[in-house]
């Protein structure tokens, strides 16, 4: 994750100009970050495999020839899933394919957290977003979170989150987000406890996001959509995606990619900034953490899964510019102080994954949705929060792909 908050400000100001070409670093750092750690590089076994990986899937083809279908969706991550099944809901015909594989990217590589709402917090949404369409996303979010938890109740655990505040300016903003929230009817309390102060969000959930990914995948074939991994887009036009060994010919392609989605639609070049996310899970440990918790304005964050692993990301603020790539291996650096900080979290448990992957921010943090060649539409670029805003744009402009009006237009209206 995760960048909520004041911090994405500063973020602004970098993405911005990291496009440009300067390099306003120092700015990014926040009030928390201790100072140089000491590391043994030698020491950190980059494997680059996220926890929720259990090493079970089968595996899909790799495209080969000519195939035609109404809609082709490049990118098998949340996003594109969820478009994919809305897309089939709506009797549409549907080739998928992903460079990689499903989930391969920060779908499938996350910290697993349901949060409700923008990237941003509430009360921000409010301020910058205005008030309406901050509250219609807060509520469309809320409700996704409990149609997850419906859809496969045992992949989804109701458990809520905290926001743990690392100083008190941080606490401040907690208690106007409080305010926010509960003056626009929405679940939250103050929370004092063992991790620390700040407040407790009911609603938010946690869950295994590869997990639901490849269930998601394995649906979607048995209702009839075709797809693809080691397959990338080559070349995407009106009416056309080449790959290595085939193509796609269909009417409309939707291009489901959050980090490096510039890359794959240079047109974007300038308003969506790739970034690296990182995180390293441990051994199983005694049960701590009964909640996802993130601190420190959404910098840090972990949970501990249900057989006593603990799942830590974050520390890319220390990382500076380097972290602003598109390359989504671990680095020595930020690998070393998420190792500081879990054992600072009093952790000793031995570290068994350590792995990365790209998100993609926005200076407004409003993620992209918009048909950007003729035929060709692109969603992504959530900012570091796409888990669930992700799987609703994606039902979102199938709507639009399949010719109709969404029910509840959000982003697309
Ligand atoms: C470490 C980390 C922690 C995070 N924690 C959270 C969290 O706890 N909660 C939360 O809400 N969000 C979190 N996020 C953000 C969240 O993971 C993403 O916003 C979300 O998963 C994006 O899903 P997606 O399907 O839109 O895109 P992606 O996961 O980026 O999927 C896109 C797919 O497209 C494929 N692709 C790319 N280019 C091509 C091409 N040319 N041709 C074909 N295929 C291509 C990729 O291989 C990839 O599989 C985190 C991200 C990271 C990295």
């Amino acid at each position: 994750m995760l960048l909520r908050g004041r911090s994405s400000a500063g973020e602004q100001v970098l993405c911005k100009d990291k496009v440009r070409g300067s390099n306003p670093l120092a700015s990014t750092r926040k009030p928390g970050l201790s100072g140089p750690v000491l590391c043994f590089p030698g020491m950190l076994k980059m494997m680059n495999i996220p926890v929720w990986d259990d090493g079970h899937w089968p595996g899909l083809p790799q495209l080969e020839g000519t195939l035609e279908a109404e809609v082709c969706v490049v990118g098998l991550g949340g996003s594109g899933l969820a478009a994919i099944h809305q897309l089939l809901r709506l009797g549409q015909t549907v080739v998928g394919i992903d460079a990689a594989t499903v989930a391969g990217g920060a779908a499938g590589r996350n910290g697993g957290f349901l949060l409700a709402g923008l990237a941003r917090f509430y009360h921000q949404s409010v301020a910058e977003h205005g008030r309406d369409f901050a509250r219609r996303v807060y509520q469309a979010t809320l409700e996704e979170i409990a149609r997850m938890k419906a859809e496969a109740p045992q992949e989804v655990r109701a458990v809520g989150s905290l926001r743990i505040a690392a100083s008190e300016e941080e606490l401040a903003d907690c208690e106007a987000q409080r305010r926010a929230l509960q003056t626009d009817g929405f679940a939250v309390e103050p929370y004092q406890g063992p991790e620390g102060q700040g407040l407790l969000m009911p609603d938010d959930a946690a869950f295994n996001p590869l997990k639901r990914c490849r269930r998601l995948a394995l649906q979607a074939l048995q209702a009839g959509a075709r797809l693809f991994e080691h397959t990338p887009a080559l070349r995407i036009r009106s009416g056309e995606v080449e790959t290595p060994r085939g193509r796609v010919r269909c009417q409309r392609v939707l291009v489901a990619v959050d980090g490096g989605l510039e890359r794959v639609l240079p047109e974007l070049k300038g308003r969506v900034c790739t970034a690296r996310l990182q995180m390293l899970a441990t051994a199983p440990t005694e049960a701590r953490f009964p909640r996802p918790v993130y601190r420190r304005w959404g910098y840090d964050y972990w949970q501990q899964l249900p057989d006593g692993r603990i799942a830590l990301g974050g520390m890319r603020d220390a990382g500076g510019e380097a972290e602003w790539t598109l390359q989504a291996e671990p680095s020595q650096d930020i690998q070393c102080r998420l190792e500081q900080l879990l054992r600072q979290l009093g952790i000793q448990a031995p570290i068994t994954h350590r792995w990365a992957a790209s998100v993609g921010y926005t200076p407004d943090g409003l993620p992209i949705a918009e048909e950007v060649r003729p035929g060709v539409w692109a969603i992504g670029a959530y900012s570091g929060t796409g888990n669930v805003i992700g799987a609703l744009l994606g039902q979102e402009v199938a709507w639009v792909l399949a010719g109709a009006r969404p029910p509840r237009p959000l982003f697309l209206s």
